[in-house]
């Protein structure tokens, strides 16, 4: 049995978390390859070592001086090694992160020391081997993750080592740069390890109980989730549900690992488990419910549009042409509606439009914007019926006016648009009528 154990930067936001952390690994032999993000906040208002490390950079590039800004990185270090009395001395590397900042190594690199500085920490704490993913971890020369040779090197790599410890975030590019996932990417380093050893576990482990129904940050003490497949969790994660990073679940599912999200201040709680496919049956209709702010929805009309052939790709070719891609799409018989990131389409919305004009000639073009979208999500729903319509009738309860709402043709979700300003109601309505009434 082998564990690949991947910890947040909440986790190793400070001595007592690298504690905790220790005694969770200490616990179970079989929890043999660690992977850490850089130290997080310790508390409301502090910030992230990734985020001083950008700053940190950013004054770099511009030629200015980021001496206090960069011993107060080295200071989150020393005080954990300090602390914990751990026999390292981070010094020489300190050096030479600086010199690579003055030299311009890159915002990935100087992003990636956070996780590489907290790995060499934690190893020298434990007393496993570090391997330094720039060793095993691999990009293509466009960007691209290079999963072939990444495998091979971890397996490889790994085979040679009982117990390790390897930083998350980063890999290599083939001419030796850094560089860094998006942000959150150690979720995806743990995936790729733990696919790489053949893991039987990934455990995530980070500073709640598993996968909420909800966003905590929305609804208060929202109930875990046990099991989730997969493909729900996917479309929650794409939806602003970040406790996993969405690129986190291929690695593992490819290779049929299953996930478990545990709370590294709170070890007994089982967490969630991440499956393929299960015949649990979820407590609720609903698994979760997801949302995002920052949507435009552009309406069209025209009279008899279903019969006019071609209608839809003449519209969406419109977006294409402008590197606009579109999120849903519902539609009805004289009406479509295209539903886009507000943000990237304000930037090409007149050539779009004129272009619309143009090619379909509709009766109608009208723009909503600052729409959020709003994911519920659940297997459950496929066998149970109404669902929509319980969705619609507590939105009204809450005065909650509806602008969208597209059903997936898998019957999994169903997603639903709404002003920004009634994204936080909307969602705690919907909360209250699946799970607190338990209809
Ligand atoms: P880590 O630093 O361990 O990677 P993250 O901050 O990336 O942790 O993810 C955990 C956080 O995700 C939680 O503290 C919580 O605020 C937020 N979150 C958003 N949606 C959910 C949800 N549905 N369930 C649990 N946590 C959620
Ligand atoms: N430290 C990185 C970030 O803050 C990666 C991670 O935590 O997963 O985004
Ligand atoms: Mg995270």
């Amino acid at each position: 049995m082998v564990k690949v154990v991947k910890f947040g930067g909440s986790s190793l936001a400070s001595a007592e978390q690298f504690r905790k952390v220790a005694q969770i690994i200490y616990a179970d032999d079989t929890r043999r390859y660690v992977v850490p993000s850089a130290p997080g906040k310790r508390f409301d208002g502090d910030t992230k070592v990734t985020d001083m490390l950008y700053s940190c950079y950013s004054l770099a590039v511009k030629g200015k001086s980021f001496d206090s800004e960069f011993e107060a990185i080295k200071d989150r270090y020393n005080s954990i090694i300090e602390e914990l009395n751990i026999d390292l001395n981070l010094e020489k590397e300190f050096e030479t992160i600086k010199a690579c900042f003055i030299g311009r190594a890159g915002r990935d690199y100087a992003a990636s020391r956070g996780e590489y500085l907290s790995g060499m920490t934690l190893a020298a704490y434990l007393g496993y081997e570090f391997v330094d993913s720039a060793e095993i971890i691999f990009f293509n020369e466009d960007g691209s993750f290079d999963s072939k040779r990444t495998a091979k090197a971890v397996a490889n790599r790994l085979e040679a080592a009982e117990r390790a410890v390897i930083p998350g975030f980063y890999g290599s590019m083939p001419n030796d740069t850094i560089k860094t996932f998006s942000r959150g990417g150690s979720d995806v380093t743990g995936s790729i390890v733990a696919s790489g050893v053949n893991a039987d576990l990934y455990e995530n482990w980070t500073d709640v109980s598993g996968f909420l129904i909800c966003d905590p940050r929305i609804v208060e003490n929202p109930e875990p989730i046990r099991t989730i497949t997969y493909k729900e969790l996917r479309e929650l994660a794409y939806m602003g549900a970040t406790v996993l990073h969405e690129d986190a679940i291929f690695p593992v599912r490819k290779a049929g690992i299953p996930i478990n999200i545990k709370n590294t201040n709170e070890p007994d709680d089982a967490g969630t488990f991440i499956v393929e496919s299960t015949s649990q049956k979820p407590l609720y209709t609903v698994t979760g419910i997801a949302g995002k702010k920052g949507f435009a929805v552009v309406n069209i009309e025209k009279d008899m549009m279903n019969s006019e052939l071609g209608f839809g790709r003449k519209v969406l070719e419109q977006f294409e042409k402008n590197g606009i891609s579109f999120e849903h799409m519902p539609s009805g018989i004289d009406t479509m509606s295209i539903v886009v990131h507000q943000e990237e389409f304000v930037k090409k919305e007149q050539e779009i439009l004129s272009g619309i004009h143009r090619n379909v000639h509709p009766d109608l073009i009208d723009i909503e914007t600052d729409l959020a979208l709003i994911a519920v999500v659940g297997r459950g729903m496929k066998s149970e019926r109404g669902t929509a319509g319980r969705i619609f009738s507590a939105l009204a309860h809450a005065h909650v006016n509806v602008k969208m709402i597209d059903q997936g043709s898998s019957e999994l979700n169903i997603i639903i648009g709404v002003h920004e300003r009634d994204f936080e109601k909307a969602v705690k309505a919907i909360y209250e009528i699946f799970v607190l009434q338990r209809l």
